[in-house]
């Protein structure tokens, strides 16, 4: 699979029904939209196909609906905030396929755009079903993805559409999320370091494989550290260990020592006898952990040797936080880690961070804005760096020549 897809800029859009699958999957509270993030991360791609006189079908899915429609679940929300962002009337459609979607689609002039209710109202959208995609495509003339994070998803509006609907091209934020990953992991300017951490070593196997391939260094934090201190026969209290997983870490350290990656673990952290907060945290070199005593937090001394292993870097890649950092007594590796990343930036380092949580570490340290790429995918990221083809990327039109 070629990572250069076709986009967007690659179509003639004025006067087509274009068919966008964008991510809304966004928090509602009481019939509101309480973090518009992601709508606003799809704007530039609406705008500029509203702009060259296209006539936009948007379809995403929101939250876990059990089969069926429930108001819970409803994008009408959605169609209130984007008007607001767009600055012009959005069409809802109560439903994604059927007559109504239909009439609404015919009665599209260019330049308006119309928003369809949730996809996972129908089973067939995850079921990846044919039939759900053909009538889906039926709507539209031309197919756009901008919704990456669902990207490693077959799903109906995300690949099985593509049997029936060609061009089948990325929009502005799915290009500079391929763009972005793609680059960092195919070709990294050196020294490419990562940072890894989070809390199970066991949903990360897979990326720490991958990246081991790659990079020259290795940096591990996060509850994760402790299943490799283990593996090196290290004390580690009541910290998080998963003990099916210490031969794996064992592994891993070999592989690292056998590829030359610098693998480098923590030399203190956070001890505290709660997850929670509930007890203070003080810093104390690994060794001196106590056998009651849990670690919640990489410590500053740890902090220190990741910037120093950080300040020759060209390229990072970061997922996983270093501690618990939902808690702010124990946020401050993690931070301190940001902030080495924020300032790596500010020297011409390309700082790619991919997974949920870490993003949202970042945001709220308010260092968004420092890095070169902040990942919308969770999920789709995590696949990404572990090298796997996400099917909804890989259905799409290669660009020309890749
Ligand atoms: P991401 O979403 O960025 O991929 P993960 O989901 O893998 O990250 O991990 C995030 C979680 O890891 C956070 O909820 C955090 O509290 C937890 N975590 C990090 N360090 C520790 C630790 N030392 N002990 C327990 N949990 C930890
Ligand atoms: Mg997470």
């Amino acid at each position: 699979m070629s990572d250069r897809k076709r986009s967007v800029k690659d179509i003639e859009p004025a006067g087509k029904h274009i068919l966008v699958r964008v991510d809304f999957n966004v928090p509602v509270k009481d019939g509101a939209v309480t973090d518009d993030t992601r709508i606003v991360a799809a704007i530039p791609t609406i705008r500029y196909l509203l702009q060259k006189g296209a006539r936009v079908i948007l379809m995403s899915h929101l939250g876990r609906p059990k089969g069926g429609p429930d108001a819970k679940n409803s994008l009408a929300p959605v169609a209130a905030r984007l008007e607001r962002l767009l600055r012009q009337p959005v069409a809802f459609a109560a439903d994604c396929v059927g007559s109504q979607a239909e009439g609404a689609a015919r009665g599209l002039q260019d330049g308006q755009v119309l928003l369809l209710e949730n996809l996972r109202f129908h089973p067939e959208e995850e079921a990846n079903d044919a039939g759900f995609a053909g009538r889906l495509a039926a709507l539209g003339e031309l197919y756009v993805n901008d919704a990456f994070g669902t990207a490693h998803r077959a799903h109906a509006s995300t690949e099985g559409i593509t049997r029936f609907l060609r061009p089948a091209v990325a929009g502005f934020l799915m290009q500079k999320e391929l763009d972005y990953l793609g680059r960092a992991l195919d070709r990294p300017a050196r020294p490419f370091v990562a940072v890894l951490g989070g809390a199970k070593i066991s949903g990360k196997i897979d990326v720490i494989t991958a990246l081991l391939g790659k990079v020259d260094r290795l940096l591990v934090g996060g509850a994760m550290m402790f299943t490799f201190l283990r593996a090196q026969g290290k004390a580690t209290g009541r910290s998080l260990v998963e003990e099916d997983r210490v031969d794996m870490a064992r592994s891993l350290l070999e592989q690292a020592a056998a590829r030359q990656v610098e693998l480098v673990l923590p030399v203190d952290c956070v001890a505290a006898t709660a997850a929670d907060g509930s007890a203070p945290g003080h810093a104390v070199p690994l060794d001196r952990l106590g056998p009651d005593e849990m670690g919640v937090d990489i410590g500053p001394g740890t902090v220190d040797l990741f910037a120093a292993r950080l300040r020759d870097a060209k390229t990072v890649v970061w997922n996983g936080p270093m501690g618990i950092f939902e808690v702010a007594a124990f946020a401050a590796g993690t931070l301190g880690v940001a902030r080495a990343l924020a300032e790596a930036g500010g020297r011409g380092c390309v700082t790619v961070v991919g997974g949920g949580d870490s993003v949202a570490a970042v945001q709220q340290a308010g260092l968004g804005e420092k890095f070169t790429h902040l990942s919308t995918g969770g999920g789709a990221s995590l696949e990404f760096l572990e090298g796997k083809v996400l099917p909804g990327v890989a259905a799409l039109d290669d660009a020309e020549g890749a």
